[in-house]
């Protein structure tokens, strides 16, 4: 498929770490979520020895696979 640690040779599980913003509004009775973002891709991990792959050298097309895949943009 594409992707491979470089450290360990590993190819199939990987780490995907997100980052998401929500916007709480607490002026009501009750806390309330008014807005949400999609979550960002922040690193792109090895599951196997945790080495950090780079996300800016993926593959264009598997980078926009996984990014799709974790529902983030
Ligand atoms: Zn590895």
């Amino acid at each position: 498929m594409g992707l491979t640690c470089p450290s360990c040779g590993n190819e199939t599980g990987f780490l995907v770490k997100t980052l998401q913003t929500h916007v709480v509004q607490a002026g009501g009775a009750e806390l309330d979520l008014s807005e949400q973002s999609r979550p960002a891709v922040l690193e792109l991990l090895c599951d196997e020895c945790d080495t950090e792959l780079d996300l800016g050298a993926l593959d264009p097309d598997l980078r926009r696979e996984m990014i799709l895949l974790v529902g983030a943009h």
